[in-house]
């Protein structure tokens, strides 16, 4: 049977919830998403938007940050462009009823003016926040409000495997130019039945995050494993940049925490780094300190414990009031105590995480990528707004202004496509297939991509580790692919043959990088290579 809707998104996270409620006045919507709706990387963003307000900052400063940021590989105009909608997407998301913090008056009064929150890298106090809680209140409020529209059907627990394209010749007089690929749907696995479903839509957004599970250690949460990156590739879209990887500074380390990020925000409200001597550090690495950009940090943690050899550093903000503490950092605060660590009293052992994927699917200031009528937008694409290197908070930012315009362009589309239907689409084939019984097959190359990932290809790099771990990557996508074609594909498989071809993009593109920059740290090229350097890495699949 083929499903048939006029908006497919893939992902519930800000971005394709966003653009869900934006489409759906003008025809179905359908969400695949993996889990139930709000298990996404947004519901676990703690610092907040970045967004000029107020008259002590300006557009041009956070314009200036960004590009300071990004290591000379941003696009400025989409830079401009980004900074300069977010007071109206965050605006936007108040009227649906988003609560950000507000500042109060001697009276103890709200102001009516937003509370800045202050992170690495800007010069401003310009992080809109909810606490230490922003994403999951942005998604509860696009949750809500998808829920109770009448065109917006949400599946839960639905896993997208490929996309369904086809392939029109673009003919320049008799000679065959190219062949223009356009996407017509999706293959989803209902997890619950195990079967493979076929959708065919108008227009396909893909909003499926980021792929820190890739690595080892990562702030992510399980969703987040490139799936929609996987998939884009596959069918022929551009992939760009990935070798500019964000790893955390600042993950808690604690045998049982599993992924728990000590927000950038704590960083900004004073707390300091120190080793386990309890000796501050960061004044070696940066005038900035402990408000350096991300990647000083978390190479200057590398280093510290790669010298000292011990399993963590410690992040210490317990100088400060304890009733402070407790207000700004709710969260951070009850999760640490649930480890025995009791933040206003001691410091918190942090190690860095893979955290936040900056390249991604190569789109245009529209969100469109290079297969007609398929989208993205969030961590999944790469827009050229973070260049080498995300600013703190930029991304929720970006997933909140990309998905806005990606809405009205699809919606401009969509009413232009004639026919969207008329292609014969083959069902799924599961035929010949049998259930798995070597399950330990996707286990155990699900950590052996992971652990490779974390010691060949993490903050610091080699050319030589960076061919080794291509090299191991092969054989083990190889050994997947084998099992892939024989065995009916679950959620777990699907997920590993993503990781690993995510895994050697992001190889593939630093082995073409010859030079450090931003995020991408290389020994044996230290320095930016402003004369032959590369503009951005572009990776797309040959037919
Ligand atoms: C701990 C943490 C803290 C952060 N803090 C901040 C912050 O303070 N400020 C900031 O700007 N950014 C922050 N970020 C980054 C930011 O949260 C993300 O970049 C952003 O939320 C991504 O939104 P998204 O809509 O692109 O994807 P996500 O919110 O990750 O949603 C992805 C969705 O896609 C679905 N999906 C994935 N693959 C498939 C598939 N194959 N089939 C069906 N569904 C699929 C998932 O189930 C999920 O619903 C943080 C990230 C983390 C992990």
């Amino acid at each position: 049977m083929i499903n048939e809707t006029d908006f497919l998104i893939i992902g519930s996270g800000v971005s394709g919830l966003n653009f869900a409620l934006k489409v759906a006045d003008y025809g179905s919507v359908t969400i695949i998403t993996k889990k139930d709706v709000q298990k996404s990387n947004t519901a676990l963003a703690q610092g907040g938007v970045a967004s000029v307000f107020g008259k002590t900052d300006s557009f041009e400063l956070h314009v200036a940050d960004t590009l300071a940021s990004g290591g000379g590989l941003c696009k400025q105009d989409v830079v401009e462009m980004v900074v300069e909608s977010g007071p109206d997407r965050i605006k936007a998301l108040i009227d649906l009823g988003a609560r950000f913090n507000m500042e109060y008056d001697a009276d103890q009064k709200k102001t009516g003016i937003l509370s800045m929150g202050q992170e690495g890298g800007h010069s401003r106090k310009r992080i809109v926040h909810a606490q230490d809680l922003t994403g999951r209140e942005i998604e509860t409020v696009l949750a809500k409000k998808a829920k109770q529209h009448k065109n917006i059907k949400i599946l839960e627990n639905y896993t997208a495997v490929n996309l369904i394209t086809c392939s029109k010749a673009v003919k320049s007089g008799l000679v065959v130019r190219n062949h223009e690929i356009c996407n017509i749907g999706a293959y989803v696995l209902n997890n619950d039945t195990g079967h493979v479903e076929t959708y065919t839509a108008g227009i396909t957004l893909l909003a499926t995050g980021g792929a820190g599970k890739v690595y080892r250690y990562t702030s992510n949460p399980d969703i987040a494993t490139g799936d929609g990156l996987a998939m884009a590739y596959r069918a022929g879209a551009s992939v760009a940049n990935l070798e500019f990887v964000q790893f955390h500074p600042t993950c808690l380390y604690h045998p049982e925490a599993k992924n728990f990020l000590i927000s950038e925000a704590v960083r900004g409200e004073g707390a300091v780094l120190k080793d386990a001597f309890g000796r501050e550090f960061m004044a070696k690495y940066s005038k900035d300190r402990e408000l350096a950009c991300r990647d000083v940090v978390a190479r200057a943690i590398d280093t510290e414990l790669k010298v000292s050899g011990e399993k963590s550093v410690f992040l210490d903000i317990s100088h400060k009031d304890k009733d402070f503490i407790q207000n700004r950092f709710p969260n951070i605060y009850k999760k640490c105590l649930g480890y025995g660590i009791d933040i206003t009293k001691e410091p918190i052992p942090v190690v860095p995480a893979a955290h936040y994927m900056c390249g991604g699917v190569a789109t245009d200031l529209f969100g469109k990528t290079d297969i007609s009528r398929l989208y993205a937008a969030g961590e999944v694409a790469c827009t050229g707004l973070h260049g080498a290197n995300r600013l703190a908070s930029n991304s929720l930012l970006e997933a909140l202004v990309y998905s806005e315009r990606a809405a009205n362009e699809a919606i401009r589309e969509f009413q232009s496509i004639e026919n969207y239907d008329a292609v014969e689409i083959q069902p799924w084939d599961e035929s010949g297939t049998t259930d798995s019984d070597e399950a330990i097959v996707v286990s155990h190359n699900w950590d052996e991509i992971r652990s490779l990932m974390w010691n060949y290809v993490g903050i610091v790099r080699s050319d030589k580790r960076l061919s080794r771990a291509l090299r191991r990557i092969e054989n083990i996508q190889q050994e997947i692919d084998e099992y892939y074609w024989n065995f009916k594909v679950t959620s777990d498989l699907i997920e590993l043959r993503n990781l690993a071809l995510v895994a050697e993009l992001i190889i593939t593109s630093a082995l073409k990088r010859k030079e450090s920059r931003g995020l991408h740290f290389n020994i044996e090229y230290p320095q930016k290579d402003d004369k032959n350097w590369l503009k951005d890495t572009i990776l797309k699949k040959r037919y």
